[in-house]
C-alpha cells in the first residue's frame, strides 16, 4: 500500500509551483477535455472510416482542423504499452513500460498475489522511483474541477495514469485506494478528489467474497462506501448515473467484475452480459461535461475508448472497428454539448489521439465500396483476390495473433464477416502484440494551433499545458 506522505511531498511541491504560474490570458482554454483511443493507431482509424462512413466519407474527428503525428515509443521499449504512452501525454515524462506516472528512474516491479488468488499485493518500494504530477492533479490545483471516464475497468493502465501514480500498472487495488479522499493510500495530489470517475471494475473498489465478488479486495475496504461518505454519488448502472445529480462528485462503475461491454455486444439483442445496463461512451462524455461544467473555474476531462485495444489484441477487427466509431461518437457529443455554451470553441480545447498503434495492416488493391471486413475482391474485376495458392483472403490482417493456420484454406464471407471472427496473423501468438508505429493526433479549439508536425507523445503533455496557461 503507498503511503499517503510518499505522494505528497513531491506532488504537492509540484502543484505549488504551478500555483505561481500567470493567470489565464485570451485564448487560452478554461477546458480540455482530452480523448484517448487506446490502440486506435492509423489503420484502424482508416479501417473505422470505411466501415461507417465509405472511403469518401470522415470520422468525426477526422474533420479536426488541427493534426499530428505522435511518436510513441516508451523508456525502455520500442513498443510502449498503455502505461507510460498515457502517462507520458498526462505527466511529459518518459516512463518504462507498465510504470503510472513516476519518474523516469522507477523499475517496473509486478504486484503479488494475495491470499485470494488476486494482484493485491503492490511491491512498489518507497524508493522506487518518485510521482510526477498529472496534468489531472495540475488543474485540480487550479481550482478547475477534474474527471476520468473509460469502457475498461477504472483502475485499468489509461485512466490510472491520469489520477495514481505506482511503479507497475498491475497493482489495481493499489490504483484503486489512491482515488479514495481521506483514505488509506489517497493519493494527496488530487485535493479533495476527483470529480468524475466511469468505467468498470467494481471489484477493485470492494471486499472479496468467494461467490459474489471473487475478484474483491482482500483488505476488507468498500471504498465505494469510503467515497460515498466523502461526499460521491455512487452509480452502478446507466439508470443510476441518469438519476444522480450534477452538484456533486461521482464515480459511476458499471461493470461488477471487469471491463464495460464491447459496444457490439452492449446493443445486441438482447444484451449480453451487464451490457444491458450499461452507458454507452457517449452517455458517459455527455453525464460528464453535465457535472463538471457546474465549476466556474472550467475543467479537465479524459475519455478513454478502452477496448478498442482488446478486441485488436484478439484479433477481431469488427468489435474494434464498432468501438472506434462509438468512440468516435462520443467525440461528437461532447463537441455538439460544448457548443451549445461555447460556439467556437474559443475556451475549450478537444484532443483526440490514441497511444499506441497496433499490428493491423491494410492488404490487396480491393475494389472501392468492398466492405472493410469482408474478403479482398479485385479493383478490376469485383472477383475475390487469391494468394499464390489460389486462396481467398480479407483485407485486413494482422502481423501477429491467434489465427495463423499451418495451411492457408480458402476464405469466404458468410466466415469472415461474422461479428467473432478472428483475422488471420503473419506469426503466431496467443495474443496480439501492440505495434510500434506512431499515431495520429487531432485538436480542436482554444490553443489547438500548436498541435502540427511530429510530436515525441512528451510533449503533447506542455501543448496541453500551455493551452491551460498553466
Ligand atoms: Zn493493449
Amino acid at each position: 500500500m503507498i503511503k499517503s506522505s510518499f505522494i505528497a511531498a513531491p506532488v504537492a511541491a509540484a502543484l505549488l509551483a504551478a500555483f505561481s504560474a500567470p493567470a489565464l490570458a485570451a485564448g487560452e482554454a478554461k477546458n480540455v477535455i482530452f480523448f484517448l483511443g487506446d490502440g486506435m493507431g492509423p489503420t484502424t482509424v482508416t479501417a473505422a472510416r470505411i466501415y461507417k462512413y465509405k472511403e469518401e466519407g470522415s470520422l468525426n474527428f477526422e474533420k479536426l482542423e488541427r493534426t499530428a503525428r505522435i511518436k510513441t515509443f516508451s523508456n525502455d521499449a520500442q513498443t510502449t504499452d498503455s502505461a507510460p504512452s498515457m502517462a507520458a501525454y498526462m505527466t511529459g515524462v518518459k516512463m518504462n513500460n507498465e510504470v503510472l506516472s513516476m519518474s523516469s528512474d522507477t523499475k517496473a516491479v509486478a504486484p503479488g498475489k494475495d491470499a485470494n488468488g488476486n494482484l493485491g499485493v503492490n511491491n512498489c518500494a518507497a524508493t522506487n522511483g518518485k510521482p510526477v504530477a498529472t496534468m489531472l492533479e495540475l488543474a485540480k490545483a487550479k481550482g478547475k474541477a477534474v474527471g476520468a471516464v473509460t469502457t475498461t475497468e477504472l483502475t485499468h493502465a489509461t485512466p490510472a495514469a491520469t489520477y495514481s501514480h505506482i511503479c507497475h500498472r498491475d497493482a489495481q487495488y493499489a490504483i484503486a485506494a489512491q482515488a479514495v479522499p481521506g483514505g488509506a493510500g489517497y493519493n494527496t495530489g488530487l485535493g479533495d478528489g476527483v470529480d468524475v470517475l466511469m468505467g468498470g471494475g467494481r471489484n477493485h473498489f470492494t471486499p472479496y467474497d468467494a461467490v459474489s465478488n471473487p475478484r474483491g479486495r482482500a483488505d476488507g475496504r468498500n471504498l465505494l462506501s469510503e467515497m460515498a461518505s466523502a461526499g460521491y454519488s455512487v452509480a452502478a448502472s446507466k439508470t443510476d448515473m441518469a438519476a444522480a445529480p450534477n452538484n456533486r462528485k461521482f464515480i459511476g462503475l458499471y461493470s461488477s467484475k471487469s471491463h464495460l461491454e464491447y459496444e457490439l455486444d452492449r446493443t445486441a439483442t438482447p444484451p449480453l452480459g451487464e451490457g444491458a445496463s450499461q452507458p454507452s461512451l457517449s452517455e458517459m462524455t455527455s453525464k460528464a461535461i453535465d457535472i463538471l461544467s457546474q465549476n466556474p473555474n472550467g475543467y479537465f476531462l479524459m475519455v478513454e475508448g478502452g477496448r478498442i485495444d482488446h478486441a485488436l489484441h484478439a484479433t477481431n477487427a469488427k468489435r474494434a472497428l464498432v468501438d472506434t466509431i462509438a468512440f468516435d461518437d462520443a467525440v461528437q457529443t461532447a463537441i455538439d454539448k460544448v457548443k451549445k455554451t461555447d460556439p467556437t470553441l474559443s475556451n475549450t480545447l478537444i484532443v483526440v489521439t490514441a497511444d499506441h498503434d497496433h499490428t493491423m495492416t491494410f492488404n490487396g488493391y480491393g475494389k472501392r465500396g468492398n466492405p472493410i471486413l469482408d474478403i479482398n475482391r479485385g479493383y478490376r474485376d469485383g472477383a475475390p483476390s487469391k494468394d499464390a495458392d489460389g486462396n481467398a483472403y480479407t483485407t485486413l490482417v494482422f502481423g501477429n495473433g491467434p489465427n495463423r493456420p499451418d495451411v492457408r484454406a480458402s476464405l469466404d464471407s458468410a466466415t469472415v464477416m461474422a461479428d467473432s471472427y478472428l483475422q488471420e496473423s503473419g506469426v503466431r501468438l496467443a495474443s496480439e502484440t501492440h505495434g510500434g508505429g506512431d499515431v495520429k493526433l487531432l485538436a480542436t479549439g482554444a490553443g489547438a494551433a500548436p498541435f502540427k508536425g511530429t510530436l515525441d507523445n512528451t510533449k503533447v503533455f506542455g501543448l496541453l499545458k500551455s493551452a491551460f496557461g498553466f
